[in-house]
């Protein structure tokens, strides 16, 4: 069986790894399908697919694209798009755009909290100006001993209710949906786990992901329990959706899994890229 990771970051979003480099560990660890899943940005794939004809392994086109929907942050997931469609270039680049205003607002509410001048830091470690992103702060104040580590950092700080945490409006979950598709992907939603909905609220989810064209949800990924991984795999055949597999790696020093490192896709749903 081919190994699949189809989840993962690299410098131009909020991961530590060039694309280059995420592509050679993959291989390293035995990938067979690699997807780079950049937040809201796809200018590292070039650079990936180049390193993933050397390396011997195959190279999926991917973006994991932020969107608002009631009231949650919730992330799609786009394979094998073409990320030249000027569509979907301009789209991200607006979602970019978004980005520095308020990576400004998070800064400013941490100072709010006595913690000053992080948005200097946060852009410093940023490896691109255009994405910087919660986990650039969580880092920034790790480096800085407020927090022990990336995931302490999440339970007191960049979180609804906490310091760090501003609202803000990232495109809608239809809009999302139909760029991927306009560029010829499937769209994927991510760590379904993660978001804060009750039962009802995450079937109503499913339900307008796959009436608005959406393909399958992300089974097993580090934001779930393995028995989680049983419930999603369920919920995606009851709803008619295929499965996805992915480490949403980040860094060596982060990361629950290490790319490779998530488990097969359990039995009775149909795997995402069960026609490519
Ligand atoms: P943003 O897109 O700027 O809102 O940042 C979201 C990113 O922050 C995610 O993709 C993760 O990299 C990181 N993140 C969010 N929540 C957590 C968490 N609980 N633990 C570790 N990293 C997290
Ligand atoms: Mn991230
Ligand atoms: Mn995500
Ligand atoms: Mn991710």
């Amino acid at each position: 069986m081919p190994r699949y990771d189809l989840h993962c970051h690299s410098t131009w979003s909020d991961g530590v790894l060039s694309p280059g480099d995420i592509v050679r560990r993959a291989a390293a660890q035995d990938v067979d399908v690699l997807a780079l899943t950049d937040h809201d940005e796809v200018g590292g794939l070039a650079e990936a697919r180049q390193a993933a004809a050397d390396a011997g392994i195959a190279l999926v086109d991917g973006v994991e694209v932020s969107v608002s929907y009631h009231e949650e942050t919730i992330h799609v997931l786009g394979f094998r798009i073409d990320g030249a469609r000027p569509a979907l270039v301009a789209a991200l680049a607006g979602i970019r755009h978004g980005r520095d205003a308020r990576a400004r607002r998070i800064s400013a509410s941490l100072e709010s909290a006595g913690i000053d001048g992080t948005y200097d830091d946060a852009r410093a470690l940023a490896g691109n100006e255009e994405l910087i992103s919660r986990a650039h702060f969580a880092r920034v104040l790790v480096s800085r001993g407020v927090v022990r580590d990336t995931h302490d950092c999440f339970k007191s700080y960049l979180v609804p209710g906490k310091p760090g945490y501003v609202p803000h409006a990232w495109p809608a979950l239809g809009e999302a949906i139909a760029w991927i598709r306009d560029a010829g992907g499937s769209a994927v939603l991510a760590h379904p786990g993660r978001y804060r909905f009750d039962a009802d609220a995450m079937r109503g989810l499913f339900a307008e992901f796959r009436d608005a064209g959406g393909e399958g949800i992300e089974v097993v990924t580090p934001a779930h329990t393995p028995k989680q991984y049983v419930e999603f795999a369920t919920l995606a055949r009851v709803h008619g959706l295929k499965g996805s597999v992915g480490s949403d790696f980040h860094a060596p020093e982060e990361s629950v899994m290490d790319l490779g490192g998530a488990p097969a896709l359990p039995e009775g749903v149909t795997p995402i890229w069960s026609d490519w």
